[in-house]
């Protein structure tokens, strides 16, 4: 910047420490919140198209900071994962979601989001076997949300995980369907019961022009072709429910309906009914 009329500039370094030391005491609170019931799980509700009925919820992981306040998922679980933190904080979650689930109507259930580091953990199944049983909870009515980048190293390794995760009997659902390493090949290998179409495709949606109800129209056809479901995710207005009811999408999530709510608010919204 310029000095006052000086003529003499003064360049600031960038603080090459500050990201660093920030992301280092960021994991240092993280591992902290773990040990000490820091986290705690949301569910947002999952509204069946064709009835308006909630037929579950995603479970999705909340971090009250200290001083930060709310802090994303989108910001702690890489930390999570390159930390290594992922595999406590995902088996705490898997326990803690079917806990709630075990306190509801069992016609709901509950998705619970796994990080392509667990589902290389070959102790995944075992895991998921164990929260079920502690919970006694039936294993169709728990969803694990898988996104397509475990399909990146696809190997034997892969396909004998999903093998053994529906031999627990656990629902599959396919995340983030579209925004990543879309290939249409693993879809005849991989056992989903569901697609989750990602929320850059309902977005502008019902804009002129948009090619995204093409694109939402089709991966609708194929899953029904293959036998699943679909949810479309961050649907936030009532053009964009209704575009999606026409498109043929069997669930919908979304702000249009309910945000994330604690375990508490979860369960007075089953007993207080219709929905919207
Ligand atoms: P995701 O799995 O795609 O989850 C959906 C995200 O969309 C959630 O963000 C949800 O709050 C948000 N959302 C739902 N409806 C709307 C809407 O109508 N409009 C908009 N703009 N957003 C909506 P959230 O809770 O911040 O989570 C972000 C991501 O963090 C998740 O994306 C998921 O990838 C990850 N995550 C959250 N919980 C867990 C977990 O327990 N384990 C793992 N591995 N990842 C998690
Ligand atoms: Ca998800
Ligand atoms: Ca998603
Ligand atoms: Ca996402």
């Amino acid at each position: 910047a310029k000095d006052g009329g000086r003529g003499r500039y003064h360049f600031y370094a960038p603080d090459l420490h500050s990201d660093a030391e920030e992301r280092r005491q960021l994991e240092e609170e993280l591992r902290d919140a773990v040990a000490n019931g820091g986290l705690e799980l949301y569910y947002q509700p999952v509204v069946q198209t064709a009835t308006e009925r909630i037929t579950g919820f995603e479970a999705l992981l909340r971090w009250h900071h200290p001083e930060q306040g709310f802090i994303s998922p989108a910001k702690f679980i890489p930390i999570a994962e390159d930390t290594g933190l992922i595999a406590t904080i995902g088996e705490w979650a898997l326990r803690t979601a079917c806990q709630d689930l075990a306190k509801w109507p069992t016609n709901v259930r509950v998705a619970v989001n796994v990080s392509p580091l667990q589902f290389a953990n070959p102790s995944l199944p075992s895991i998921v076997t164990s929260a079920l049983a502690h919970a006694q909870v039936d294993p169709q009515r728990l969803e694990l949300e898988i996104t397509e980048s475990v399909f990146l190293n696809d190997d034997s390794d892969t396909e004998a995980m999903f093998r053994a995760l529906k031999s627990v009997g656990v629902r599959l659902a396919l995340d983030d369907f579209g925004t990543g390493y879309s290939s249409l090949g693993y879809l005849k290998k991989a056992p989903f019961d569901k697609i989750k179409i990602d929320q850059s495709f309902v977005r502008g949606a019902t804009q002129p022009g948009s090619r995204n109800g093409a694109i939402i129209g089709s991966i609708v056809s194929l899953a029904e072709a293959l036998g699943m479901e679909t949810t479309a995710e961050g649907v936030e207005t009532l053009d964009e429910l209704d575009l999606i009811r026409v498109l043929g999408c069997s669930h919908v999530q979304g702000y249009i309906y309910e945000r994330p709510l604690s375990a508490e608010a979860a369960a007075s919204r089953l007993t207080s009914g219709l929905i919207a």
